[in-house]
């Protein structure tokens, strides 16, 4: 179902009449976590100003400690919601597990994203495969593009055929930065499927200095959009605060792309 094949001229997927795919690059932006209801409205606030027009943020966080922050649960889905309203951003964020399905709906949680750690947990795949929200699916820590479209598969087969590939950097040896990004990832997946390709180049590099070169480097390569950690006070933020943006570094990243964007 995903393949390039069953769809040659390639999805343009809609949210909340944001259209993902097209010829407009698509930036989603905000913190790793939700935190407080005032983090989350100046988060809110720079991630519009910044002429973004969608919004992340983790309520349910896949940490490697389980004595790290876990994210607030759906305390920060109320807190999200109340911010992202104030700017009419549609919402994104991770579900870890399928028993919280249920409350994603009632949240309404616009696009429903399946972190890289869950990239192969079939079950929670099925399940999104069932819903009619959007779905970006990143890609395992180690995972191959037959792998990655596999899974994307399990989602297509229940019927959701609104999937987002979302490239976020692979294992490597290299110790410099957090992952390495796959650039040459997102022509593959172009010709392989016909899907929309997005870059998290925060989780690739890991370092916020390095996150304008990998977004610029994702757009040049054909990226349909990118996925951008932004706290309003970056060395404060609970999770992740090495590689989130300022809002005025967003900002700054934001007037840049689309001479990029226009330019393949
Ligand atoms: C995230 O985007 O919040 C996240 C945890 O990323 P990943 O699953 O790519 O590590
Ligand atoms: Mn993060």
């Amino acid at each position: 179902i995903v393949s390039r094949d069953s769809h040659p001229a390639g999805s343009i997927i809609q949210i909340r009449g944001i259209p993902l795919g097209g010829n407009q690059i698509q930036v989603i932006g905000g913190p790793c976590s939700i935190e407080t209801q005032e983090q989350m409205n100046l988060a809110a606030a720079g991630v519009a100003a910044a002429g973004c027009r969608m919004m992340r943020g983790g309520a349910f966080k896949p940490r490697t400690s389980p004595y790290a922050f876990q994210g607030l649960g759906v305390e920060g889905l109320e807190f999200f919601q109340t911010a992202a309203k104030l700017h009419n951003l549609p919402i994104v964020t991770e579900l870890m597990d399928v028993r919280m399905l249920d409350t994603f709906m009632e949240y309404d949680v616009d696009v429903i994203q399946i972190g890289a750690r869950n990239m192969q947990n079939f079950d929670l795949l099925k399940e999104v495969g069932r819903v009619n929200k959007p779905i970006i699916l990143k890609r395992g820590l180690s995972a191959t593009i037959n792998e990655w479209l596999m899974a994307a598969e399990y989602i297509a087969a229940g019927g959701n055929h609104n999937i987002i590939f979302c490239e976020r950097g692979i294992r490597t040896f290299e110790t410099a930065y957090r992952n390495v990004l796959d650039v040459t990832a997102i022509p593959v997946l172009k010709r392989e499927t016909h899907l929309p390709v997005i870059v998290d180049p925060s989780h690739a590099g890991g370092k916020a200095w390095m996150v304008p070169a990998l977004a610029q480097a994702a757009v040049a390569a054909g990226a349909d959009g990118l996925l951008i950690e932004m706290h309003p006070n970056p060395a404060e933020a609970w999770c992740d605060a090495d590689q989130a943006l300022s809002p005025t570094q967003l900002n700054e990243l934001m007037k840049t792309l689309g001479a990029i964007a226009q330019a393949v």
